[in-house]
């Protein structure tokens, strides 16, 4: 069949409220045309993230009601525990109340002042928890995965000659080389298995930890089998362990591909650094079983983990962001190519060259479309990354709209309205003007920042 449905039936529903244009015109002035100080119950489609948003299932639901809260030694942390390892053998499992959190342990360990941390893309927070330290945390991507029109497979993957390089150099500093699956800051786009493979070749002959931040490691696991010779007639989960099979450990937010609201892990072989990270866990997250989460969340995740790889799933999931990313490349919306797996991300600065760069297109452009109908996108752009430490403003890399799907959540026919949406938008779009920042604080601004629209 070419129509590939959503693979499940609704059981439970949460409405939506409508809103008229007039009505979010308020609302937006209402939040000083800053998209996160609205409240949720006025947006229809929230594309805002696809983290701790999925839907869960009857089975995580039943998994919910049988979770047992015993603060040491709960079934709930065996199932877990038994799940991750099916996919992701490693020693020690650790559970954290986010994969931010499992970033802390791990970095507090391996980190500190002199310290290099290599990865393909660093996501934010594990830029911050690297920073935090005082180590310094290098993004070694190929440089295709910088060109935002280039069609290519596997544009999330590392520069192994960069690698090799840097290593060569400063062996002594590097404690561990991470790998982002999906690379989440460089448009959701996958790692090959081969330079996962290579990366661990690398690291082996240096001596050194390869670490997965593997939120997505699904999506990506897809991605191969889609796109890589030879993984064709692989289950999920064949290529998923051969993903883990070259890593030394891994950092997870349950909140992406374990399908789940909130919860986290760290997992590693090296029984030292277990050791010292159980330790900071009591110090901030709680008992080794259930490190800052109830039993019920550790029963939710063991479900999700099965659910996300199975091929149904994965195949909606991919096909519904692609469904999108065609639609907006078909009407002459410039995004990043090719789509990823739980984004689309839109070149605002292309899609609206009349306006300058210090009048934020893509702020604009997010303003546009709650404006048009209700839907609330991320500018991910000079407002997010423009403002310096020293108080002066350079314009981002690139100004870009991110529209983040959460998992099992909107039909198709959100996605179609979405997709009106912009239709209408783009056929005006030459009348839309940019903003102002009106106030912002010193730091992480795109948060609180008040904007002014400009006449
Ligand atoms: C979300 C995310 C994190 C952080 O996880 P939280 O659960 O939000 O703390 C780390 N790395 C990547 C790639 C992510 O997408």
């Amino acid at each position: 069949m070419k129509t590939i449905i959503e693979p499940f039936r609704i059981k439970s529903v949460e409405p939506l409220r409508m809103t008229t244009r007039g009505e979010r015109e308020e609302l937006l002035k209402a939040a000083d045309y800053n998209l996160f100080s609205l409240k949720s119950d006025d947006v229809l489609i929230d594309l805002l993230t696809d983290s701790g948003t999925s839907a869960m299932s009857t089975r995580q639901w039943a998994g919910v009601m049988r979770g047992d809260e015993s603060y040491a030694g709960s079934p709930s942390f065996f199932r877990f525990e038994a799940a991750v390892r099916e996919l992701m053998p490693f020693k020690h499992i650790i559970p954290t109340h986010q994969g931010r959190a499992a970033e802390k342990i791990l970095f507090t360990i391996c980190g500190g002042e002199g310290m290099v941390i290599p990865n393909n893309t660093h996501f934010d927070t594990t830029r911050a928890n690297v920073e935090a330290t005082s180590a310094e945390a290098v993004n070694l991507i190929k440089p295709e995965g910088l060109d935002p029109q280039l069609e290519a497979p596997f544009k999330g993957d590392m520069d192994l000659g960069a690698l090799e390089a840097r290593l060569k150099t400063q062996s002594n500093r590097i404690p561990v080389v991470m790998i982002t699956v999906t690379n989440n800051s460089g448009g959701g786009q996958p790692v090959s298995m081969a330079n996962i493979r290579g990366a661990k070749e690398v690291c082996k002959k240096f001596n050194k930890p390869l670490f997965l931040d593997a939120c997505r490691f699904a999506e990506n696991a897809w991605f191969i089998k889609q796109r890589e010779a030879g993984y064709a007639d692989k289950s999920i989960k064949e290529i998923v362990r051969e993903m883990f099979s070259y890593a030394d450990g891994m950092t997870m937010s349950a909140k992406k591909d374990a399908l789940v609201n909130m919860g986290g892990w760290l997992a590693l072989n090296d029984d030292t650094w277990a050791m010292e990270a159980r330790n900071l866990l009591i110090l901030t997250e709680g008992f080794p079983t259930y490190g800052g989460l109830s039993g019920r969340d550790l029963e939710a995740i063991a479900v999700g983990l099965e659910e996300v790889i199975e091929e149904d799933y994965l195949e909606y999931r991919i096909t519904s962001t692609a469904y999108l990313g065609d639609a907006l490349t078909q009407m002459g919306v410039p995004i990043v190519r090719p789509t990823g797996g739980h984004a689309i991300y839109i070149d605002a600065r292309a899609m609206l060259p009349h306006i300058p760069v210090a009048n934020y297109p893509g702020q604009a452009l997010a303003v546009e479309l709650y404006l048009a109908g209700g839907i609330r996108g991320c500018e991910i752009g000079t407002v997010m990354f423009g403002r310096q430490a020293d108080g002066s403003e350079v314009p981002a890399d690139m100004d870009l709209v991110r529209l983040a799907i959460p998992r099992r959540v909107y039909t198709q026919s959100h996605v179609d309205y979405v997709i009106e949406c912009f239709a209408e938008l783009n056929a005006g779009k030459d009348r839309i003007k940019g903003c102002r920042i009106a106030w912002e604080p010193p730091a992480l601004r795109h948060f609180t920042a008040k904007f002014a629209m400009v006449a």
